[in-house]
């Protein structure tokens, strides 16, 4: 799933190839991804998209004072093309022609449909209850304060962080990366930390502005499908660790993986046991 850095190349990549742009015509062939119907999305037909924009992980494509929310999921993606879809393509969820030919298409991989879009007024984005209920953004980092009251909660930083009312933007990939980064073991609860490591974990969150960087300088005007991430522990089980050579472990679950250094993370401690696995659920 893209996760904050991913989403931020989108929209930054996407508000400037689609700024004052006119919309011809819109239309929702994935038959349950548009939550709202009022105002219907062919309200769109005529209007100028204005801005592309980022709530946590959920891109926001602003049309005057409408704005379409955008839940990718896991396997939605958001990408502008020269022409248009044929309605034979199945991935397509959303589609928004543009008068100059081009379009902006939500398309989403695999047999499940679960990618979602509400079309709303601008002015009611904020109050959306997915949106209401996000912790702050996880990048530019919150205040040290805000961060720690977030994380003081009797439960495992793995899911703690990826709990997008904890703090936004934070999902399987890069939750392994911030937790290595601040070599601390995803089994630590937040509740638990000592003030140094809840220190140790704000700054860690640098990583997600460092990949905004890395995507700046590596990805140009047309977004791939898939942005190459550069991550250094996850999905690396089996390598040495970047900073001490150590194998990198991983623990596995029904629909993600965490991967840790067991020798920075986990004081030597490595963690196959699949009882540990289901005390994380
Ligand atoms: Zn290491």
């Amino acid at each position: 799933m893209p996760e904050l850095p991913e989403v931020e190349i989108v929209v930054r990549r996407l508000d400037t190839a689609l700024a004052e742009t006119e919309v011809e015509s819109a239309l929702a062939p994935g038959m349950n991804v548009m939550k709202t119907f009022d105002p219907p999305l062919e309200t769109l037909a005529g209007r100028e998209l204005t801005r592309v924009r980022r709530v946590g992980k959920m891109p926001v494509v602003e049309f005057g004072n409408l704005a379409l929310l955008i839940h990718l999921m896991s396997a939605g993606r958001l990408r502008l093309f020269d022409k248009r879809a044929s309605l034979k393509d199945r991935a397509s969820r959303v589609l928004v022609r543009l008068a100059d030919g081009r379009e902006l298409r939500l398309r989403e991989f695999g047999t499940r449909q679960r990618a979602w879009a509400k079309l709303l007024p601008a002015g009611a984005v904020a109050a959306d209850e997915m949106v209401a209920s996000l912790g702050p953004e996880a990048w530019p980092p919150p205040p040290l304060d805000d961060f720690a009251a977030g994380l003081d909660q009797p439960r495992h930083l793995h899911p703690l962080l990826r709990d997008q009312r904890t703090i936004a933007g934070i999902g399987r990939s890069w939750v392994d990366e911030i937790l290595w980064e601040a070599r601390l073991s995803p089994f630590r609860k937040g509740s638990e930390l000592e003030l140094e490591e809840v220190e140790r974990l704000h700054a860690a969150l640098h990583v997600l502005g460092d990949a905004i960087d890395h995507y700046e300088r590596t990805i140009g005007p047309d977004l791939p499908d898939k942005i190459p991430m550069p991550l250094q522990v996850h999905r690396r089980e089996g390598q040495p660790c970047p900073r001490c050579g150590t194998t990198i472990e991983a623990v596995f679950f029904s629909e993600h993986q965490m991967n840790y250094c067991p020798e920075e993370q986990t004081g030597g401690k490595v963690l196959k046991d699949r009882r540990l696995s289901k005390l994380l659920k």
